[in-house]
């Protein structure tokens, strides 16, 4: 029988310890009761806009990232808008629908009350940004632009070209500095944080690796916030940036904090097919182009074998021979459903033969249509960029006329596949974004909080900035008020010692396994069990094998990974072994929360719970809960431990994007 728990952790008296403590010297500076220290950890968008407003606020902030500049974070990667239920278009937008999009676009698995919260501060980051001086699109009159995303059938995203993440980081960014420059924000760039240290069952402070020099530091503060992202890259090809890890989550994981809907990975349609087993990294085309470009396949399968012998091309096929099944299956919202339904149908087409490049893996996002109707200007105006990213990596530009049928042009088609983007899982956190571990705070991609089991697209930058300039600086100090008569503790506690000692131990671990595989070799594997086993489609039978190579890969690992070079100095094979290692404990944890939702809702997919017309099957009766693992050591299966979810405002159904 799984334990059940509340949303809410009271925070707790302050222990009678600590009394012993303050006579026994093992506070910093007891004098100095009201300098509160928090630590950040992460400079993405999350991180980069807490650490300013805590610093804004008075708050002392030690701010790390692994970076060589907060600038660099993969936050930068965002394209497409960052969603605010502004109803500048006068479509009937509000924050009521906003928050009812995000709640039925994450197949009603997300926290009620967190959505709302979500929805309502959504205006106020447009603001914030606008003030920064984010050069968010504008029409002609001045007004700020919109574009249409999944989900929704209100134009809520607002973008700046294809550099939404890059713009909206670097206001961040200067907020940041200002901060920096007044001294109340220390910037640590180049450091990894290892491990969080617990001091009398609270966070107290962290373990971090100085990537250049590769000496170990003990930073302490009275609260710890993560805002290290996600967990991608656990399946080795992914959108995410490379070096985008789990390790900061992973670590607080193992030392007591809950990890919450793991399974619940998004897998986006529009991304770059894979196109060769030498690849490392895939490329998403941003889901704004579903506005303007149609999704198709062939109707005919000797056309799709044409395709796949490369005896024929897309432009050669005429309208009535194409296939456009997005809008054929969900007249309602036609291209623009959510990710998790697109990427199913692509998969479906593509399963059934109907692919369209030399692998059978490949969908067309057509422009013929909206080139025609707009000309070629607008629409560079809209998508240029993302059309020249095209071009480069494929030598394909999608504005150029390929043939005319009937008088009608027809443009070089971009070719799609789904793969792996963004993960929905994440450190438990209760509705003031703490973790299970008082003292501890999550928040932005790393935490779970708002998107159920499927996240609306531009709806990732809008929740990062939410908790970082609207919800973490006013929560963190219900717990911060209980702290402030207690100052930070000192680096000299044996917590801190012992600590230390651990990750440096699982340091010369890695490098004296000496064995003859690269960190790389074992984690392309790792990445194709997971993909073969935990990917789009799961069975029971197939996550179990997926779990038993996983341990088979895990153990391999750990007897003959090869680590060039010491600890000493930069070591990146190092770095990059260390994340391995926790992508290992991750990838095994989504496919213990796949098994054990015998269900299908939002991107985690069993095939066994589907309808007759292939959609995702709910079973709220048995899985109306957020599933939250707690760690029991390497090799044992973690406890499931179980929230319940309560709707009040939002009756929950079947979702519907038919009509
Ligand atoms: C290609 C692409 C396009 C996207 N487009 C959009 C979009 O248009 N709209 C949208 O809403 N969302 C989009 N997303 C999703 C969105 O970009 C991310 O979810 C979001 O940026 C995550 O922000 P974050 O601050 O939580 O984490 P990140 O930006 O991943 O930042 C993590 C930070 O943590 C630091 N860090 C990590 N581990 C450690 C450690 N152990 N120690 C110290 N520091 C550490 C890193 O240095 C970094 O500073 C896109 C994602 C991708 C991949």
């Amino acid at each position: 029988m799984a334990k059940v728990i509340d949303s809410k952790i009271p925070a707790g008296p302050v222990p009678e310890k600590w009394k012993e403590y303050k006579a026994h010297q093992r506070l910093v500076n007891p004098k100095n009761k009201l300098k509160l220290d928090v630590i950040v950890v992460g400079t993405g968008l999350a991180g980069a806009s807490a650490a300013a407003s805590l610093g804004e606020m008075g708050f002392n902030v030690i701010n790390l990232c692994i970076q060589d500049s907060p600038r660099r974070a993969h936050s930068i990667a965002a394209q497409g808008g960052i969603n605010a239920a502004k109803c500048y278009q006068n479509d009937g937008d509000s924050v009521y629908r906003l928050f009812y999009d995000t709640v039925k676009g994450g197949d009603y698995r997300a926290r009620e009350a967190n959505v709302y919260r979500l929805a309502e501060v959504s205006n106020n980051i447009i603001d914030q940004c606008v003030a920064q001086g984010v050069p968010f699109a504008r029409e002609y009159g001045g007004m700020l632009a919109n574009r249409s995303f999944g989900g929704a059938q209100v134009s809520r995203t607002f973008y700046a070209k294809g550099q939404t993440g890059q713009q909206l980081l670097l206001g961040a960014y200067s907020s940041l500095s200002c901060q920096v420059n007044a001294g109340k924000v220390k910037l640590y760039t180049r450091y990894e944080m290892e491990d969080v240290v617990i001091v009398d069952g609270r966070a107290r402070g962290i373990i971090a690796k100085n990537l250049c020099t590769g000496k170990l530091e003990r930073f302490s503060a009275n609260a710890v916030v993560i805002a290290t992202g996600g967990y991608g890259n656990t399946y080795f090809l992914s959108t995410n940036a490379m070096g985008c890890n789990c390790t900061a989550a992973v670590q607080c994981y193992r030392k007591g904090a809950y990890f919450a809907n793991p399974s619940y990975v998004q897998i986006h349609p529009t991304c770059i097919p894979v196109h060769g087993d030498k690849q490392s990294k895939l490329t998403l085309m941003s889901e704004s182009l579903r506005n303007d470009g149609r999704i198709w396949v062939p109707k005919k399968i000797e056309d799709a074998k044409a395709l796949q012998a490369g005896t024929k091309q897309g432009w050669e096929i005429p309208e009535e021979d194409r296939d456009y099944y997005l809008e054929r299956r969900y007249p309602a919202f036609g291209n623009l459903v959510p990710r998790d339904v697109a990427s199913r149908a692509a998969k479906e087409r593509c399963d059934k033969g109907f692919g369209v490049n030399n692998t059978g893996l490949a969908v067309f996002l057509d422009f013929s249509e909206s080139i025609n109707r707009l000309g070629i200007d607008i629409i560079m105006q809209r998508y240029g960029n993302l059309f020249e990213m095209y071009e480069e990596i494929t030598d394909v530009f999608p504005g150029d006329v390929a043939n005319e049928i009937n008088g009608v042009k027809y443009y070089k088609p971009m070719m799609i596949y789904p793969a792996i983007h963004y993960t929905m899982g994440g450190i438990w956190v209760d509705y003031e974004l703490q973790t299970s571990i008082p003292g501890l705070f999550a928040i932005g991609e790393c935490n779970f909080s708002d998107h159920g089991a499927n996240r609306l697209g531009a709806s990732a930058l809008m929740q990062g900035l939410a908790d970082g300039y609207f919800v973490l600086p006013y929560t963190i100090q219900n717990y911060l008020a209980d702290q402030a008569v207690w100052p930070k503790v000192s680096t000299d506690l044996p917590e801190f010692a012992e600590a230390e000692k651990k990750v440096d131990a699982e340091l010369d671990r890695l490098l004296n396994i000496k064995g003859k595989r690269s960190v790389d070799s074992i984690h392309k594997e790792l990445g194709h069990i997971m993909w073969e086993y935990v990917g789009m489609g799961r069975t029971a039978e197939g996550l179990k094998t997926g779990l038993k190579k996983m341990h088979e890969l895990e153990k391999e690992f750990d007897e003959n990974l090869f680590v060039p070079g010491t600890k000493e100095g930069l070591n990146i094979e190092l770095d990059k072994a260390i994340h391995l290692r926790d992508f290992f404990t991750m990838g095994q944890l989504v496919a213990f929360d796949a098994l054990s939702r015998n269900e299908s809702c939002g991107g985690h997919f069993r095939e066994e719970y589907q309808t007759e017309e292939g959609e995702a099957k709910r079973d709220d009766e048995n899985y109306f809960y957020v599933g939250c693992w707690e760690y029991q050591g390497k090799g044992n299966e973690p406890e499931l431990i179980k929230e319940p979810l309560e709707y009040e405002a939002i009756k929950v159904q079947t979702r519907n994007y038919k009509n």
